[in-house]
């Protein structure tokens, strides 16, 4: 018995994919422009940013907490064994369930990875829900020989709020950043005063309160230029700093961005696992896209019931279980269960929720 529980340990040990062995405590931003049809995914190399430190996961490396429409895989040249995945979904992803209703556009999208130290192989693939996969970048990454392709990052600096720093130390924490679109230099406060309830907030709700020392939140103070942001049915066109709009696929609450490099360039002025967006306008709305982004109008009554809803979609691919089923994006059928993803007003997340969230969390800190 000892023999064999020794042979399976040895086993384990060595299909677990060591960070260290294949990365750097580097972090490498891969920006891309992502286009084509609602059939194809046409991703197009734009640059590598890279900065200090790796803030993801440093164990499970070669599985993905949850899989949604875009896989990121690093495998390397030399073994071929898959280093590093993860799996994330974006604005140009759900355009493509829309059946054209508005026009495409090219999207600036960013995917972070750690920085491979050996020679390795960068593919990015869109996986649909018929089970097709499609290869739309594939990049040959040489550690030695990538200065050419790298971007000053960021490009301009602006001052870090430290909201809420996690009490574990010596631990993988999970860092979120809030960042302001539409808020004037005179407005910081009042954008500061949001992201604090926010981060108090979510620990209100199970799983996050047992977790809780586990999350740093962060506030990057970057004025716009304008205060507020567009709201196209209403004639309202603001200049800020990520571009994001109400009427996103023509739904008047959706608010989005195809400008995600805007997000990751600002993030960047500190280490982040998650951005969260806070517009500063009170019209009822919001958005968030799994492992991309997620924003909430920072006056809005409702603010933290949304954080929660849609911080569930972007932090642990959580569905909706309401149903909208003249809305190409919703979910067509309403679940059984109460759940704060089914109604703002149920606020707590059903079992099944829970377990999905806690399964992120647990994985990205390493337990
Ligand atoms: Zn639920």
């Amino acid at each position: 018995m000892t023999m064999l529980l020794t042979v399976l340990f040895c086993l384990s040990a060595t299909a677990q994919v060591k960070f260290d062995d294949y990365f750097s405590d580097k972090t490498i931003c891969l920006d891309y422009y992502n286009s084509g049809d609602s059939a194809n995914c046409v991703a197009s190399f734009e640059g590598l940013r890279t900065y200090k430190g790796w803030i993801g996961r440093r164990l499970n490396l070669d599985s993905c907490p949850s899989t949604s429409d875009m896989k990121i895989v690093i495998t390397d040249n030399a073994t071929g064994r898959t280093i590093y995945q993860d799996s994330y979904s974006t604005l140009r992803c759900e355009w493509q369930l829309t059946n054209n209703l508005t026009w495409s556009g090219i999207y600036q999208e960013s995917v972070r990875i750690p920085l491979p130290t050996h020679p390795s192989t960068i593919t990015l693939i869109r996986t649909y829900k018929s089970g097709r996969h499609e290869t739309c970048l594939q990049i040959s990454f040489n550690p030695k020989r990538y200065k050419f392709a790298q971007r000053k990052y960021p490009k301009k600096q602006y001052p870090v709020e430290n909201l809420l720093r996690a009490s574990k130390s010596g631990v993988n924490s999970i860092d979120i950043v809030f960042l302001p679109e539409g808020y004037k230099a005179d407005e910081m406060d009042k954008f500061l005063a949001v992201a604090r309830k926010m981060a108090e907030g979510l620990f209100e709700y199970e799983p996050y309160a047992r977790y809780k020392d586990f999350f740093n939140f962060k506030a990057v103070l970057a004025p716009s230029p304008e205060s507020g942001i567009d709201i196209p049915s209403e004639g309202i066109e603001r200049n800020t700093l990520m571009d994001f709009t109400y009427d996103t696929f023509d739904s008047e609450r959706y608010i989005g961005t195809r400008n995600h490099w805007a997000i990751s360039e600002l993030a960047s002025n500190t280490t982040w696992s998650h951005a969260i967006v806070l517009v500063n306008n009170e019209k009822y709305g919001g958005g968030g896209i799994y492992n991309f982004y997620s924003v909430f109008p920072g006056g809005n009554p409702y603010i933290l019931e949304l954080f929660v809803h849609e911080f569930g979609h972007a932090f642990a691919n959580l569905p909706d279980e309401y149903a909208e089923p003249d809305n190409p994006i919703g979910q067509k059928e309403e679940s059984d269960r109460d759940c704060i993803m089914k109604a703002l007003d149920m606020r707590f997340f059903c079992d099944e929720c829970k377990g999905k969230v806690e399964k992120v969390i647990r994985m990205n800190i390493g337990q």
